[in-house]
């Protein structure tokens, strides 16, 4: 097994990492920036280095400081948890270069997942279904441009190769619009993403987002552990999460996570990834893979009981996967609430010192999180401060479980978003599951 980590990363997520590599044995290496100084994972590692100033540039997102932790500190691998530089090619380069273990996939593979045109590309060859579209980036030919649409059919959607964060993209409803959005989307792209490159997707217009998560080990063996809804959003941003995802049977999981399986052998992937899904009307569409750990794998981790961490760190030690497809069995169903610093009304980011806090507690009920009373939410990064996540024999009991959870949390001194997620609960359509990527949105009478 890897001898020390490197954490480079904050909070939950930190913390979550530094969970498995005790249960592992590993010894561990926080890095923070300066007002970082009190994260819980930071007081409870076994060696920490302070490598930067509060901005993420200059702390998290520096490359050079976190490679130079791990050489003072003798460290054997790089965990990029997710976020910061987890989906960053150079640095896992450089990590290699380094002599170090990344966390991850190669560098090849992240970059060729990174640009979304080769990412469908390399999905296409290895069978996966993509959403209809130009099949590639989009030229300055207007005839040619204009004949793809017809073609695929209106509504269809501009996208930034380099796009993420869901920014970069425009839907087109009529073709006269068509060649002046191309341009704005060309430079809006270049101008975000140093990447003017797009391409064309037939736009779907009620979908739900449903996503597979794989484990490969980068020797010919890859497994999926089934799916997650995460459709419930807000600007592109996952709200609520679940596993599995209402509706969708045991045949269609197999059929889609074997497909996702064997093109993570395909194109040599290892580590733990998601290929995340448009759905509708039945069927699969992808969009692209996250070639990293991501925040709603809990509940994964609670519908299948394997830990997702320490598989990561058994590949990245070199470890052929130990458990097989068959091994794989789906219990139950689970929910996750994010838990943000923030006005539920206005979504406003509300940092602070959190004044008393109490975790809900019970059966079936997880709490990932790094704060504490006392604890002060810095303003400098993401507002989410934790994730709730319960479990139970069915969808109800696990909601019943949330809306309990919910009640009993107690977080004072800031705001944060439990109203919302009260509401979401109580909501007589998530109650009976399967709504679509605009729910949220049009419940919150904002499109
Ligand atoms: P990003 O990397 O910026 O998150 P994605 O390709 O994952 O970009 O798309 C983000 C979101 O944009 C999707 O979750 C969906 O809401 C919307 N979207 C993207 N492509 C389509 C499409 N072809 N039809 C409808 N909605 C889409």
């Amino acid at each position: 097994m890897l001898d020390k980590v490197v954490i480079a990363n904050r909070g939950e997520i930190a913390l979550r990492i530094l969970r498995a590599c005790k249960e592992l044995g590993i010894k561990t290496v926080a890095v923070h920036s300066t007002v970082d100084k009190n994260l819980k994972h930071v007081l409870l590692a076994d060696e920490s280095i302070c490598i930067g100033a509060p901005s993420a540039a200059e702390s998290y997102l520096n490359i050079p400081r976190i490679i130079s932790a791990a050489e003072v500190t003798d460290a054997a691998a790089i965990h990029p948890g997710y976020g910061f530089l987890s989906e960053n090619a150079d640095f896992a380069e450089q990590v290699e270069n380094s002599g170090f273990i990344f966390v991850g996939p190669t560098p090849e593979v992240i970059r060729m997942m990174g640009d979304k045109v080769s990412a469908i590309e390399a999905m296409k060859k290895a069978g996966v279904p993509c959403v209809p579209g130009s099949g590639g980036p989009l030229g300055d030919d207007d005839e040619k441009n204009l004949k793809v649409a017809k073609r695929i059919g209106y509504p269809v959607i501009i996208k930034a190769a380099g796009g993420g964060g869901g920014r970069g993209m425009r839907v087109v409803r009529e073709e006269k619009d068509l060649l002046r959005s191309i341009q704005a989307t060309q430079s809006e792209a270049n101008a975000a993403f140093g990447n003017p490159i797009v391409y064309m997707e037939k736009f779907l217009e009620n979908p739900r987002h449903i996503e597979i998560q794989v484990l490969a080990d980068g020797q010919g063996n890859a497994i999926h552990l089934g799916e997650r809804d995460c459709s419930m959003q807000r600007r592109h941003q996952k709200v609520v999460e679940e596993a599995p995802a209402p509706g969708i049977t045991p045949e269609m999981r197999k059929s889609i996570g074997e497909r996702c399986a064997r093109a993570c052998i395909e194109i040599g992937y290892r580590g733990a990834g998601t290929f995340e899904f448009l759905y509708e009307n039945g069927e699969f569409y992808f969009i692209e893979m996250n070639t990293r750990i991501q925040v709603e794998h809990p509940v994964t981790e609670l519908v299948t009981g394997i830990d997702l961490v320490k598989e990561q760190l058994r590949i990245a030690a070199g470890r052929p996967l130990s458990i097989s497809q068959e091994d794989v069995v789906i219990r139950g169903h689970a929910v996750e609430c994010r838990i943000n610093a923030e006005d539920p009304k206005n979504f406003i980011p509300s940092p602070g010192t959190v004044t008393r806090f109490h975790p809900p507690g019970g059966l079936g009920i997880r709490w990932d999180s790094h704060i504490y009373t006392d604890y002060r939410v810095p303003p400098n990064y993401d507002s989410m401060i934790g994730k709730l996540i319960t479990h139970g024999d069915n969808r109800d009991v696990a909601i019943a479980r949330m809306r309990n959870a919910l009640g009993e949390l107690i977080l004072e001194g800031i705001k944060s978003n439990v109203p919302l997620q009260k509401e979401i609960m109580a909501d007589e359509n998530f109650q009976h599951g399967g709504t679509n990527i605009h729910y949220l949105e049009k419940k919150l009478g904002i499109s």
